[in-house]
């Protein structure tokens, strides 16, 4: 389908910690290439409106194909590795984000630079460097939220938003941290909208 104007406002990037996706009641499955390093992972670049809802499955006539991004692969399975299971290779939620969400901005980017531009994110902000600087690790300790978002806020000039799930002990941990970016997927901005979701004061960070 061809789509004139560019139909969303922004973009959140949303990173994973790893260790609280597995940690969870549900656990995980590490990735058929090996278990992922201890840092965030990517779990997508989500087009967005401002007014807080988003469209998906953009275009049908789009599918998936990795034979476009070859030379990226490489640079996925370590900065965008899949947790879910049964394990597989990284494809299957490669798949998932580029038809549910990467469709959506087919108007500014095409595949290849959709993933291209996520990988630029990623390698543009170190969360786990950032957040370490400012003495937050995950080390099973608790920390403020305030405080994460302060170390993240300075370090980068935006506010992002925190998202937290629970472990098996039904404590609250940080699990995804979400960064505002603007249509043309390179350049960081203040959220238009913050997501919803509850953590607590204080939010596990678990090692991974
Ligand atoms: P959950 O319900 O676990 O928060 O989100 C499920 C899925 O819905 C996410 O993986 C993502 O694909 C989509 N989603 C949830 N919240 C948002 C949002 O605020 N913006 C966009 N673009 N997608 C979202
Ligand atoms: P969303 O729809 O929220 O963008 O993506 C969530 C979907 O991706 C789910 O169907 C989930 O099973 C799949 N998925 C595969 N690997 C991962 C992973 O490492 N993290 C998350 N959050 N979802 C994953
Ligand atoms: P405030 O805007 O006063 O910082 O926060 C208003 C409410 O939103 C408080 O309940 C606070 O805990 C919550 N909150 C603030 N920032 C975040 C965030 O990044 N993630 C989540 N889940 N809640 C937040």
């Amino acid at each position: 389908a061809v789509s004139s104007a560019q139909d969303f406002d922004f973009f959140y990037f949303v990173q994973q910690w790893p260790g609280s996706y597995c940690d969870t009641r549900k656990s995980c499955c590490y990735p058929t290439t090996g278990k992922p390093e201890a840092d965030f992972g990517i779990h997508g670049l989500w087009p967005n409106y401002k007014s807080g809802a988003y469209p998906s499955n953009c275009d049908p006539d789009s599918p998936y194909q990795s034979s476009t991004i070859n030379d990226l692969i490489e640079s996925l399975q370590r900065e965008w590795p899949t947790l879910s299971c049964p394990s597989s290779d990284g494809n299957q939620f490669w798949e998932h984000e580029w038809e549910k969400h990467g469709t959506c901005s087919e108007s500014v980017l095409d595949q290849h630079a959709y993933f291209q531009a996520t990988l630029d994110l990623k390698n543009k902000i170190n969360l786990l460097q950032i957040l370490n600087d400012a003495g937050i690790k995950p080390d099973g300790g608790y920390y403020s939220v305030s405080s994460i978002k302060d170390a993240i806020s300075k370090a980068t000039g935006f506010t992002p938003w925190i998202e937290c799930n629970v472990d098996e002990g039904r404590n609250r941990q940080l699990y995804q941290v979400y960064m505002c970016v603007d249509t043309s997927a390179t350049n960081l901005i203040e959220c238009p909208v913050f997501p919803r979701g509850k953590c607590s004061d204080q939010i596990e960070f678990p090692p991974f």
